[in-house]
């Protein structure tokens, strides 16, 4: 039985551990992929506060490094399923159940994709799924962005700090954005709107991205639009299918919790980008990592 186990090695999961270990818990870290989550799809880092610039996968080798530093372990696992058995949690896995006091879902989210082909392959080499993230390095050159929501007309428009131009494609002819977002977008010399068009496949060259090719919505016609970026906005999928049965998502799938990251399930927790909040960054899956580890920590003292 250990006192806590996180799911997920992310930004979120890693700085619950530091905290949660540093302050005396037995803790261990399951995750289903490479540690550091998402910190290893991002090229560079260049907005973690006293960090100027990092690449994301040295900045995921450095938490996980230290995280692990006060004793607690990470173990390959796939999260399907917890069990709130009372006095316990279980966490279970396809092959392990982990008994523990406390459990801290960190498992983050997954972007709704394109689905064409080279789109995994190009992550992080010219297609993007956060513009605040990756909008500077794109400056001066042509992008583009997929999808008629909120957060695509959004992004696009952050987008226009930096880039020449943004093409923005959406498969129907009417936005789904609210109509401030649209008035903006209409006043910005710098988009260009491509309605009816669907992404068909990526232009690759020198193994990044060159540009996009798309399919005309009604007449099936394919024409090809050179961009340096593609930044899909299809929406962000929280990861939490394994919490379904505890009662504790809201209508979207996120997490919902209090300040202090509990949940409504007495010692079961939530922190980083899979919980209902604003801005889905490391910063702030480090600080909701390190309030949720604290506060793990004071109830089991
Ligand atoms: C391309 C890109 C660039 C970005 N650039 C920046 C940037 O420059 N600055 C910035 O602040 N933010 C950036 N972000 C956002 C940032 O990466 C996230 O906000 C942050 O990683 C969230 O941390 P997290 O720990 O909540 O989740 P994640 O990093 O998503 O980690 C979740 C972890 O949980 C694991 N997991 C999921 N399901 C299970 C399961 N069932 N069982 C076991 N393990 C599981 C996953 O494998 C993963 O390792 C970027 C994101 C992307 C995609």
């Amino acid at each position: 039985m250990k006192d806590l186990v996180i799911i997920g090695a992310g930004p979120a999961g890693l700085s619950a551990m530091l905290y949660a270990t540093r302050a005396g818990l037995s803790a261990i870290v399951l995750d289903n992929g490479a540690p550091g989550g998402k910190l290893n799809l991002t090229a560079e880092i260049e907005n973690y506060p006293g960090i100027k610039m990092k690449t994301g996968p040295e900045l995921a080798y450095e938490l996980y490094e230290h995280a692990l530093s006060f004793g607690g372990e990470h173990v390959y696992g796939n999260v399907i399923d917890i069990k709130d058995v009372g006095d316990h949690k279980e966490v279970v896995c396809e092959d392990t159940t982990y008994k523990c006091k406390a459990v801290l879902i960190a498992s983050g989210t997954r972007e709704r994709k394109m689905g064409i082909d080279k789109e995994e392959e190009l992550t992080g080499k010219g297609v993007s799924y956060c513009a605040v993230c990756d909008a500077p390095f794109y400056r001066d050159k042509e992008v583009a962005v997929v999808g008629g929501g909120n957060s695509a007309v959004e992004e696009a428009l952050y987008l226009t700090n930096f880039a020449s131009r943004v093409h923005i494609f959406i498969r129907r002819d009417v936005f789904r954005a609210d109509k401030i977002a649209l008035d903006k977008m209409a006043q910005n010399e710098k988009i260009v709107v491509h309605k009816l068009k669907k992404p068909h496949h990526i232009i690759e060259a020198d193994g990044k991205v060159a540009g996009i090719a798309v399919i005309d919505s009604n007449t099936g016609e394919i024409s090809e639009v050179a961009v340096s970026g593609i930044f899909p906005y299809l929406g962000l999928l929280p990861v939490s299918e394994f919490a379904k049965n505890l009662g504790i998502l809201d209508e979207s799938g996120y997490v919902i919790t209090d300040e202090t990251m509990a949940t409504k399930i007495p010692m079961v927790f939530a922190a980083g980008d899979v919980r209902q909040k604003g801005l889905r960054q490391v910063v702030t899956a480090t600080n909701d990592g390190a309030i949720a580890g604290q506060k793990i920590a004071s109830l089991l003292d």
